[in-house]
């Protein structure tokens, strides 16, 4: 019988079967780790240096462990390209070297998946020229595609704005009571994750569920003896942010526009309610404008003394004080109504909350960011570790967290105390290649004055990039700040 080595070797079937392939030690040395973890429902910490081939390291017993121990594997990865090179290319090129029959999906947000009902619904509106255009290319692809993942259809870009109003957010889902629920892409995508023993997600879904999020994968959650974690120095920023709390210009208008069409279609009479619609879209363009012109990211309390944010602040608050007391009386009067009830009702609360609560002596820091047309506020906590560190307790399967950049020289504290994972194994494999004689480094001439982005690694280079008066980015927090001592006590 071959052993994992012997598979990664240079006489191995990866060899035979992957042009170009090249056996390196490290890789081998960390399929054997990774193989260990996942027999004993370890937690591993591996970091792999640039060319160690770190995927098919830990794709080799992942796919391996799950056939001969017909377990189920989730690989999660830091974005949804990475998920699709790693399903599309990398998953069946080991597949078929090893020749398992393991079955493998691939589970996305809901965002990435266009909605029947919604598609029906868009009909009525009214849209510019090239979201008519746009529609069309869909309308067409819908013929033809299987699995609704709106990344097949490459004519239509990702941030184009007619897939807001085709895909679902939770809040405008119909879930059981929506009348094309067996044609489902969302619902399929997740029948066909629950039926398969690997199943890759990325960070922002399996996050977005840990918190609770309903994307629809949590249900998966108890089922999975492994857990493959890819790129996983993303992993604290990314749960900063879903451990958090937000609201954005883009769920307000959202829950505008689809107000207004349930209105149009369940509740025709009730003009008062398009006119506190009306108000909300003009208090959402209002607050934009009073957070000033520019794009940026800044902590909430450098507004403190803008008196033109305060008030658009409270016609914000008021403008969705007023379309919840109009919606309730007409929500037994339609399902989307009801929905688009309970939604106001919850982002009232959140705004409610973003505007009185949250301090660093909290655990949260309250900020805000700035597009062209939108904005997001946000509570973000400071710590998560003891909340990702209950996850990891109440789901008793392996752990590995891999990634090229995860320790500090080679001390993993930083990563693994910020998980809450002290007691996981780790380890780390240098890169196969020489640098010193196969890499070239430029330096342009007249770079830019030094960013930290990094580390809590003491105070000298704290005070050092304080004293300079440079703005610093840290991997504590997932945003900029102006002054270090927003996060460095
Ligand atoms: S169940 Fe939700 S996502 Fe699926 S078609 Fe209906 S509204 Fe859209």
């Amino acid at each position: 019988m071959q052993t994992i080595v012997d598979i990664l070797g240079p006489d191995g079937p990866l060899a035979k079967h992957v042009p170009g392939f090249a056996a390196r030690s490290q890789q081998q040395d960390m399929a054997e780790a990774t193989a260990r973890a996942l027999e004993n429902n370890e937690m591993l910490i591996a970091e792999a240096g640039t060319g160690t081939g770190k995927t098919y390291a830990y794709l080799v017993p992942a796919l391996l462990y799950s056939q001969e121990c017909d377990r189920k594997v989730m690989i999660s990865t830091g974005t949804k390209n990475l998920q699709d090179q790693l399903f599309h290319r990398d998953l069946p090129t080991v597949r078929k070297a090893l020749g398992v029959s393991t079955s493998v999906a691939l589970l996305k947000g809901r965002a990435n998946y266009l909605c029947h009902h919604r598609l029906e619904k868009v009909e009525g509106q009214r849209l510019r020229p090239e979201q008519q255009d746009q529609l069309a290319r869909v309308r067409t692809w819908l013929g033809r595609t299987t699995c609704g993942d709106i990344a097949e259809l490459g004519a239509v870009p990702e941030d184009a704005p007619i897939w807001p109003k085709v895909t679902s957010t939770m809040d405008n889902c119909l879930g059981g009571e929506c009348p094309v629920y067996s044609d489902c892409f969302v619902v399929k995508a997740r029948k066909s994750a629950q039926a398969a023993d690997v199943l890759v997600v990325n960070h922002h879904l399996f996050f977005a569920d840990l918190a609770l999020r309903d994307e629809g994968f949590g249900e998966l959650l108890p089922g999975i003896n492994a857990f493959i974690f890819d790129e996983a120095h993303q992993l604290p920023d990314v749960a900063s942010t879903f451990f958090g709390s937000n609201l954005s210009a883009r769920q307000l208008n959202e829950l505008a526009r689809d107000a207004l069409v349930d209105v149009l279609t369940e509740a025709r009479d009730a003009d008062a309610v398009q006119a506190s619609i009306t108000r909300l879209e003009k208090a959402v363009r209002d607050f934009r404008l009073a957070l000033g012109n520019d794009t940026k990211r800044a902590p909430w309390a450098s507004m403190d003394d803008n008196v033109v944010l305060a008030t658009a602040t409270e016609d914000l608050l008021e403008s969705l004080v007023r379309l919840e007391s109009d919606l309730e009386p007409l929500a037994e009067r339609g399902k989307g109504l009801e929905r688009s009830w309970r939604r106001c009702l919850d982002l009232k609360a959140r705004l409610g909350q973003f505007v009185n609560g949250g301090s660093d002596e909290q655990g949260v820091i309250q900020w805000f960011e700035t597009h062209v047309r939108g904005f997001a506020l946000h509570m973000t906590p400071l710590e998560i570790s003891e909340t990702f560190r209950s996850h990891v307790d109440k789901h008793k399967s392996a752990w590995i967290f891999t990634s090229a950049t995860l320790a500090v020289g080679d001390d993993f504290t930083h990563f693994s105390r910020e998980l809450g994972i002290e007691d996981a194994h780790a380890r780390r494999w240098d890169s196969p290649f020489d640098f010193a004689k196969q890499a070239l480094l430029y330096v342009p001439a007249a770079l830019p004055p030094t960013q930290y982005t990094g580390l809590h690694d003491g105070g000298d280079r704290r005070r050092a990039t304080r004293d300079r008066g440079q703005r610093r980015s840290c991997l504590f927090s997932a945003y900029q700040l102006p002054r270090a001592e927003h996060c460095c006590p």
